[in-house]
């Protein structure tokens, strides 16, 4: 559907040229876990770009569940639209298992969640949102596209440092540096909360797309998708349970 002619040239696109590399950009590659954060953010470069490609790492992870919801997870967001379905490209799948060789974490190995002495929890893979985002960098490359979108999120409660925004823009820059090409990256979770993650769900894809979240995506650090909740499908019991339910419950308190 065309918009009407009134409407200024510069309105009719939704992506926002606050960077001088979205002049020569229309695709971008999302990581993309099959979790409830990476499916907001692929929803959120699907509304943005006119290719978009995902990555997806296998390092060994406890849980397999997460995934094994990928596909079914992208299948359901090309439902929702027909842009979508347009813009929504190949599927990248990297096994990693040197990364789950040298963790020693309870995503990987079958230790109990805790907090370790540092003060993070047990879950951290040291340095893993790094690794992620250079391979993902070079598979950008490959494919042409100069925007990597992921869902780092520096409010979150695990105070990982490979997700504040200092060290995410730094590795734009190394990155940029290093394949001699601009490239950016996209963090649209950065300064969210999770009641304003499930917000952005909905302002992009309506209800349809928060009952796909709920539905299909997998936070569990069990990969519970037995017990369901209104929230979504998990234990109930652990951290990223916990924080998501929570952060439905003030959504959902916020729009009564
Ligand atoms: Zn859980």
């Amino acid at each position: 559907m065309s918009l009407p002619d009134r409407v200024p040239s510069t309105a009719r696109s939704k992506v926002e040229p606050h960077s001088p590399h979205y002049l020569n950009s229309n695709g971008a590659l999302v990581l993309f876990s099959g979790g409830q954060d990476s499916t907001a953010c692929l929803a959120w470069a699907l509304d943005r770009f006119a290719t978009v490609e995902t990555i997806g790492f296998d390092y060994g992870q406890r849980h397999r569940s997460e995934l094994d919801q990928r596909p079914v997870i992208r299948e359901g967001l090309t439902g929702l639209s027909d842009a979508w379905r347009s813009r929504l490209g190949p599927d990248h799948l990297l096994a990693l298992p040197a990364l789950g060789a040298i963790s020693e974490t309870s995503l990987t190995r079958d230790m109990a969640f805790e907090m370790t002495a540092g003060g993070l929890p047990n879950t951290f893979v040291p340095g893993r949102n790094l690794l992620f985002l250079t391979y993902a960098a070079a598979l950008a490359w490959r494919r042409g596209l100069r925007v990597l979108v992921g869902g780092m999120c520096e409010t979150d409660f695990s105070g990982y440092p490979d997700c504040r925004n200092d060290t995410i823009q730094s590795l734009a820059l190394a990155l940029s540096l290093g394949l001699d090409r601009p490239l950016a990256i996209e963090t649209p979770l950065m300064w969210l909360t999770k009641a304003e993650t499930w917000r952005l769900a909905h302002t992009l894809g309506g209800q349809p797309l928060v009952e796909l979240i709920v539905a299909e995506t997998v936070t569990c650090y069990q990969g519970d998708r037995t017990n369901a909740h209104a929230w979504g499908t998990g234990c109930g019991l652990c951290p990223a349970c916990e924080l998501r339910r929570k952060g439905w419950e003030e959504w959902q308190s916020a729009k009564t």
